[in-house]
């Protein structure tokens, strides 16, 4: 039998380059060897949309076609609507036993997440727990693999965490440790060159971005503010331009070549954003050309059948679970 993979996105906005370098290229590549479940996380979502769910909701149509947009092909990969498995939420409270605030206090991307939000006088409790909710998602489909941006890594290690915990209060073995893939560029910086790029910052080129929006965005990139004239040596290290080369040109060693130019001087930025403006347009424009033929209504069927194939495993697992714990039914 195929090993198991569950990744996900939440649908508050449509996905960006961070995702596609992060973990939706390790997808693609990985969907024909294993089976893969992708998990449109719009519970996950309204953690920190509870107020807005119209965001949420009309972004799973959205999400879902930038991964058919990009290769994910649905007789390999499992589309599933999180809300839509109810055995997630069961899950999670079991688990919520397992863990301690302390546990989740320490996360350092909640914590993160907290301060960027400005939740740090009254953090919802559903969003202070969603690492455990991520737990039940990854078990329920019985995952080893989970490719994920490097963000991720600490609600991987949760999730062993409470596999192992499961396994020894239930004396059982039923729950399994899964890892994380990552990708070379495991955390892309947005046009900001402040933190990583991500849909709630708006720094972030979105892969169904139109042409114009795209240059936009490339000319708005942070450089190296010391590099004033075009003839001064400029720095490569923290140039967002160049870090956008490394990940999405296709010809590295004229990369190189640019690089060794622009810090012996006599590169300017707008020649750099041209080349960098060239790529990107080169790289989505075949993306947003499918996304554009995509029918929404054969998107939600690929939803519909994708779910229902979940349900099935989900309500496996949830009965191993149940049975562990020795939960009856009347
Ligand atoms: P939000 O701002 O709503 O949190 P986001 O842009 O951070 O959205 P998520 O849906 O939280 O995106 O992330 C989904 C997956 O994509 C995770 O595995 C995450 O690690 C990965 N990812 C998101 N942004 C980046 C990035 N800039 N670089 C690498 N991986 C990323
Ligand atoms: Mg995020």
């Amino acid at each position: 039998m195929k090993k198991k993979i569950l990744t996900g996105d939440r649908p508050t906005g449509k996905l960006h380059l961070g995702h596609y370098i992060g973990s939706l290229q390790n997808r693609i590549k990985l969907q024909s060897t294993y089976d893969q479940y992708i998990l449109v996380a719009d519970l996950q979502a309204l953690t920190d949309h509870f107020d807005h769910p119209e965001k949420v909701t009309q972004n799973i149509i959205e999400v879902t076609k930038d991964y058919l947009s990009i290769g994910i092909d649905p007789d390999q990969t499992t589309i599933v609507v999180q809300s839509q498995i109810p055995e997630i939420a069961e899950l999670t409270v079991y688990y919520l036993n397992l863990v301690t605030l302390g546990q989740l206090n320490r996360n350092p991307t909640v914590k993160y997440e907290i301060q960027q939000k400005g939740y740090s006088k009254s953090i919802p409790a559903g969003f202070f727990c969603y690492p455990v909710s991520q737990a039940a998602d990854i078990t329920l489909f019985q995952a080893e693999l989970v490719p994920v941006g490097d963000d991720q890594l600490p609600m991987i290690e949760q999730t062993n965490e409470i596999v192992r915990r499961f396994n020894k209060i239930y004396h059982t073995n039923i729950l399994k440790e899964c890892k994380a893939v990552l990708s070379k560029t495991s955390r892309l910086v947005g046009i900001d060159g402040k933190s990583k790029s991500s849909k709630s910052l708006g720094n972030a080129i979105a892969l169904s971005d139109p042409p114009d929006v795209i240059k936009k965005k490339v000319f708005q990139m942070y450089t190296d503010p010391d590099h004033i004239k075009a003839s001064d040596p400029g720095r490569v290290e923290g140039n967002v331009v160049f870090t956008y080369l490394d990940a999405f040109h296709s010809d590295q060693e004229a990369v190189a070549d640019l690089k060794a130019h622009y810090r012996r001087g006599g590169l300017g930025d707008v020649v750099i954003k041209n080349i960098l403006n060239d790529s990107l347009q080169r790289l989505l424009g075949p993306i947003r050309a499918k996304r554009d033929s995509l029918d929404t209504n054969m998107v939600k069927e690929i939803l519909h059948y994708g779910t229902a194939k979940a349900a099935q495993l989900a309500k496996a697992t949830i009965e191993m679970v149940r049975e562990a714990i020795g939960i009856q039914s009347f």
